[in-house]
């Protein structure tokens, strides 16, 4: 480890990565006129890969809104809002509604607005910026030692930072996490799902619906889910256990299997592939035991993409740690603020963690009587809807908040 350099002031707050959630937690803390850095590993023109996040969900955009005035209308101006939820079981519809389209003179937020991650990275970069917030590029973070009047945060360069707060944002490997010794707790499946962005053909566009399809006849009975964002579609492929990886999840392998779901020119407008398996995993505590350290974002949960929960619920975290850092600045105690914080969030990731546990057991059913409850339920769908809502709703786990959630359902 770096020897220590001359303590100057320690900063009032550091934030670690500068991905979505990092950056929604540097715009809280301007929000509260709190002073904040960011320490981010890569470089200032990195690319970042992927659709990955799209869906913004209304609370989320409400509480970005708030932290940021104008970023909610931003979004949803960039982003779009699928009109169409539709279910397919087989090669047959069990559920379609159709929703009246959002306007802006109608008032209020839209239920959601669908964007690839990269953009509303973008967008929330630009806020900070206009914000005041700073930024220390190619600053990976090597460890944190957390002391009574404030956290020391080593970076690669050698340097020692001081902070009286720090908020650890940077993602699933979290160097923050490791340093303070804090586990991550849960599952992760077997299995994997490929995920494929497609760019839209604009002679011959694709209706604006989310399409989830059960067991597709043209994929061996794979379920895969279309949802539309802006510029494109996101395809979700769920493979079978055992299925080979070479098979399905290669670019070459994607051009296959994608010219069988959607028109095969399609099949040439690829811009991404992926894979990755479900995973529900929470970190065993969101702070450390002096409460200057606060895990946000994927740093604290891991959650599989059905569902939305990852982003959406790493904004919450960011505003609500944003919050006990206002709380104590302004005199409140430590432990009590950001104790609630941990308390709060966590008991938020263990919910969604167990949403997408539910969820899970429906789109990969253990038992076989799961299996032969959802052909009877595409059965009955046409005669009885609300057959046909149960297999719409199911894939995505349950959507009420959790009773001590403090900033919307994530
Ligand atoms: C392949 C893939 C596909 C995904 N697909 C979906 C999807 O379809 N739908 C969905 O909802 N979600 C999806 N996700 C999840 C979604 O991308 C995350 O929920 C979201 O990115 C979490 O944001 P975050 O800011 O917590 O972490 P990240 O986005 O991982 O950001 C962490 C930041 O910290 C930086 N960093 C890391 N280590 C350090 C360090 N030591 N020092 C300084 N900086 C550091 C990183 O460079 C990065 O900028 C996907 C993720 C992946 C990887």
């Amino acid at each position: 480890m770096a020897p220590p350099s001359p303590q100057a002031a320690p900063h009032p707050v550091l934030v670690v990565g500068a991905g979505p959630v990092g950056l929604a937690a540097a715009l809280a803390l301007r929000h509260h006129h709190i002073p904040v850095t960011v320490l981010e590993a890569d470089p200032a023109d990195r690319t970042r890969p992927g659709s990955r996040a799209l869906f913004v969900h209304r609370d989320s955009l409400a509480l970005l809104g708030t932290i940021s005035p104008g970023l909610d209308k931003t979004l949803i101006d960039h982003g779009v809002i699928w009109p169409t939820r539709r279910t397919v079981y087989r090669d047959r519809d069990v559920f379609t509604r159709t929703y009246p389209a959002h306007t802006s003179a109608a008032g209020g937020l839209p239920p959601f607005t669908s964007l690839r991650q990269v953009e509303t990275e973008k967008h929330l970069l630009r806020a900070c910026q206009d914000a005041g917030v700073r930024f220390l590029w190619d600053a990976p973070v090597t460890g944190t030692e957390p002391g009574p009047e404030s956290v020391r945060v080593f970076t690669a360069d050698g340097t020692v930072h001081h902070a009286r707060f720090v908020i650890a944002a940077d993602g699933a490997r979290s160097a923050v996490r490791h340093a303070l010794g804090i586990p991550m707790s849960g599952t992760r499946s077997k299995a994997f799902h490929v995920v494929v962005d497609v760019a839209e053909d604009p002679t011959d566009p694709l209706p604006l619906e989310r399409v989830f399809t059960y067991e597709h006849p043209a994929l061996g009975g794979r379920s895969v889910m279309r949802v539309p964002f802006a510029g494109g579609f996101q395809l979700d492929l769920q493979c079978k256990d055992g299925d080979d990886p070479e098979q399905w999840a290669t670019e070459e392998a994607a051009r296959a299997w994608v010219a069988r779901v959607v028109p095969p020119a399609y099949a040439e407008r690829l811009l991404w592939v992926s894979r990755y398996h479900f995973l529900q995993v929470v970190a065993d505590s969101f702070t450390d035991p002096t409460h200057r350290v606060m895990l946000v974002g994927e740093a604290s949960h891991l959650f599989p993409p059905f569902g939305a929960r990852g982003m959406n619920s790493g904004i919450a975290d960011s505003v609500a740690a944003a919050e006990a850092v206002a709380q104590v600045l302004a005199g409140g105690e430590r432990a009590a603020a950001v104790g609630a914080f941990a308390h709060a969030r966590r008991e938020a990731a263990l919910f969604n963690s167990r949403a997408a546990g539910t969820a899970l057991a429906h789109l990969r059913p253990r038992h076989r009587r799961t299996r032969l409850l959802q052909q009877f339920s595409a059965r009955m769908a046409p005669l009885v809807p609300a057959w046909g809502e149960w297999l719409e709703r199911a894939p995505y786990g349950p959507r009420t908040a959790p009773a001590t959630a403090v900033h919307g359902r994530y």
